[in-house]
């Protein structure tokens, strides 16, 4: 239940492919992850001596694998995770702190991505904290520039970790964490995922693993951390000491801007024999796939409550995994396509553009969604439009001083008064002798 258990699997599928070359830190890494993000899991050996996975998540199929589990129950597993939560066992000796380091980060391979980011960033970092007083533990994934040495700034968006650290603060408290880096991606999973303040995402982790994660306490902070993660960075965030962080280019690409943040002050580093660093480039498939993934869930679980079959839900990578989704729907009643979209609007509301099609039509199918749009929608009858609505604080074309949005559903289902015939993919019969045919073709003609 590690990253390299799951490593190994992918291993053996002849999903990673080795890159032998000595590959920098500095924008070569992140080149290479780009170039192939929607490829195989790279694994590089050299990078200033030390070992870079990148892409463990860049496909939808290989999360499937990671959760044991199809694409069509992926968000049923996610939602049931949320629901029956399962606390990890604590461990006494863990391979994550089989070798104790200095509290010094000029060690370890931390890339820097795109052009005008700020420095080196941290952006798979798994945060663990808790406060004994709120009776709280919340784990999430933050952005981490590094600052020097032994500092690090913090990105804190007003969430979990956010309302904890403003607790500390106001006792002039620091607010001791444990960084993770190299996990198995059901943490990373759970820790994207947002369930309501005071579920600790390391039993949501421990669900989707059927009890397979353990934890281990922290060697200088009161915190806990995944005892075979790769590498831990034992730390307390400053209640008082802020620095600029950024830019960045976050989930869509582009550069996300200059803020004062709170700093982290690192304390102790363990981590396991030879480890690998795992990366994550911003606004790669990796990137996309599991800020969406767990939104995707929250959506299916909404959609489900207005209308009773939902067949598909996807956040599309073009849309940053982030701000555009399709839903798959079998329609009842005329209307329901509309309750789907204004359900899907409420459960995420950094989405902007949603979609909703009948249960014909290929979520996953770019081509099939553009299809329905063109055959089965109407903009006077099959638009909703609203205005000032809270969206994303990423978007550029938004309103981002006050966050305002106008978000758009389009219903793309067929009408209901009309007859179904007239909607239908024309067919072409099978004969058999032609499915062989095609068999044999495809070996010669790929798309
Ligand atoms: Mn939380």
């Amino acid at each position: 239940m590690s990253l390299r258990g799951f490593l190994s699997e992918m291993e053996k599928r002849g999903e990673v492919v080795h890159v032998a070359e000595s590959v920098s830190p500095r924008f070569e890494v992140s080149k290479l992850a780009m170039e192939f993000d929607w490829g195989p899991i790279l694994f590089f050996e050299n990078v200033e001596g030390r070992r870079v996975a990148v892409n463990v998540c860049g496909s939808r199929d290989r999360i499937c694998l990671a959760l044991k589990t199809s694409r069509r129950d992926l968000h049923r597993r996610l939602i049931s995770s949320m629901h029956s939560l399962k606390p990890p066992e604590v461990v006494k000796s863990a391979p994550s702190q089989e070798e104790i380091e200095k509290p010094d980060l000029g060690g370890i391979p931390i890339l820097t991505h795109f052009e005008k980011d700020g420095g080196p960033y941290i952006t798979s970092g798994v945060i663990y904290a808790r406060s004994p007083k709120l009776g709280v533990e919340n784990v999430s994934i933050h952005r981490l520039q590094v600052l020097d040495d032994s500092t690090l700034a913090i990105r804190l968006v007003p969430r979990h970790l956010y309302k904890l650290w403003t607790t500390h603060k106001m006792e002039k408290k620091d607010l001791e964490v444990s960084i993770s880096v190299g996990v198995h991606p059901a943490v990373h999973l759970a820790a994207a995922s947002s369930p309501p303040f005071g579920v600790n995402e390391f039993h949501i982790a421990n669900s989707l693993l059927a009890g397979g994660l353990k934890l281990v306490k922290c060697l200088k902070v009161d915190a806990y951390a995944p005892a075979e993660a790769e590498l831990i960075i034992e730390g307390v965030i400053s209640w008082e000491k802020e620095a600029l962080e950024g830019p960045l280019v976050d989930i869509l690409g582009t550069y996300d801007v200059q803020r004062m943040q709170p700093i982290v002050e690192v304390k102790a580093i363990t981590h396991r024999k030879n480890y690998i660093y795992q990366a994550i480039v911003p606004s790669s498939v990796e990137h996309r796939l599991l800020m969406g993934l767990p939104r995707e869930a929250l959506i299916w679980e909404a959609v489900s409550k207005v209308v009773p079959e939902v067949y598909g839900v996807r956040l599309t990578v073009a849309g940053g995994g982030w701000l555009h989704a399709v839903i798959s729907i079998r329609k009842q009643r005329e209307g329901d396509g509309k309750n789907a979209l204004l359900a899907a609007l409420a459960a995420h509301p950094s989405l902007k553009h949603a979609v909703v099609v009948d249960e014909d039509i290929d979520v996953h199918d770019s081509e099939a969604v553009e299809w329905a749009i063109a055959t089965r929608f109407q903009a006077d009858r099959d638009l909703i439009v609203v205005k000032n609505v809270r969206g994303s604080t990423l978007d550029p074309s938004s309103d981002q001083e006050r966050v305002l949005t106008s978000k758009v559903g389009v219903d793309a289902t067929k009408p209901i008064d009309k007859p179904k015939e007239k909607f239908e993919l024309a067919k072409i019969p099978s004969t058999g002798r032609v499915e062989k045919l095609i068999e044999s073709l495809r070996r010669h003609i790929r798309p």
